[in-house]
C-alpha cells in the first residue's frame, strides 16, 4: 500500500513518514500544496494524509481538484486546531477522516488503515481468503490459524491482494501501489514475491492471468 503525505512542517512530515514506512506503507512526501496536488493527481494512492495549511495552495483546494478530476483515493485531512469549520469544509470538498493536530501517530496509523480498508469495501480489519487471513491492525498472517512469516515485500504484495480480492490486478498495478516513487521498479521482482507467497501459502492462491495479471480468489 502506498501513501502520500502532504505537510509543511517538515518535523511532522519526516515523524509521519517514518512511522507509515515502519508500517509497512510505500511513503512519498510533499511539502506545498502545488507538488501534493500534482503527485495526487499523476500517481496512484491507497491513501492520502493531507495537511489543510500548506504553503502555495491550501489543502482544501488540492483537495476539491482532486474530486473534481475524478481521483477518488481516501484522503485523511489534518486540521491544525478545534476548528469546526474546518473540518466540514474539508469533509464538503470530499475528505473521508481527520485528525486534530497534535495527535498521537498510533491514532494517526489506525485511522489510515480504516480508510484504507473501507475504501476497498472492507469492514473488518481481519481480511480472509479462503484459510489465509491478515490482519491489518498487526501485519499477522496466519494460514488455517497458523502464522506465517513472511517479508516486508511480500507482506505488501499479499495485503495489496488480499485488499482487492475478486479482481485482476496487473504487474504495473502492483509495482505502482507497492513502490514509492523512488524506488527501483523491476518487474521480475513481482514474479518472485508471487512464487514465494504461492510456496508459504497456498500454491493456486493468487492466480496468473496470462497477459493480464493476477488475481486472488474467483474472477468472473
Ligand atoms: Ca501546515
Amino acid at each position: 500500500m502506498r501513501i502520500l503525505v502532504v505537510e509543511d512542517e517538515l518535523d511532522l512530515q519526516n515523524q509521519v513518514k517514518r512511522v507509515l514506512l515502519e508500517a509497512g506503507y510505500s511513503v512519498d512526501v510533499a511539502s506545498d500544496g502545488e507538488e501534493g496536488e500534482f503527485l495526487g493527481d499523476t500517481e496512484p494512492y491507497d491513501a492520502v494524509v493531507l495537511d489543510l495549511g500548506l504553503p502555495k495552495v491550501d489543502g482544501i483546494t488540492v483537495l476539491k481538484h482532486w474530486r473534481q478530476n475524478a481521483r477518488d483515493m481516501p484522503v485523511l485531512i489534518l486540521t491544525a486546531r478545534e476548528s469546526w469549520n474546518e473540518k466540514v469544509s474539508g469533509f464538503d470538498a470530499g475528505a473521508d477522516d481527520y485528525l486534530t493536530k497534535p495527535f498521537h501517530m498510533e491514532e494517526l496509523l489506525a485511522r489510515v488503515r480504516a480508510i484504507i480498508r473501507r475504501s476497498a469495501g472492507h469492514a473488518s480489519p481481519l481480511l480472509e481468503c479462503g484459510p489465509v487471513s491478515l490482519d491489518t491492525t498487526t501485519g499477522k498472517v496466519t494460514i488455517n490459524g497458523e502464522g506465517i512469516t513472511l517479508t516486508a515485500h511480500e507482506l505488501k504484495v499479499l495485503s495489496y491482494f488480499m485488499h482487492h480480492q475478486g479482481r485482476v490486478v496487473s504487474q504495473t498495478e502492483l509495482i505502482e501501489h507497492i513502490y514509492d516513487q523512488d524506488f527501483d521498479r523491476d518487474s521480475n521482482t513481482i514474479e518472485v514475491f508471487i512464487a514465494r507467497l504461492r510456496k508459504k501459502l497456498l500454491p493456486d492462491l493468487i492466480k496468473t492471468h496470462r497477459g493480464r495479471g493476477y488475481s486472488m480468489a474467483p474472477v468472473e
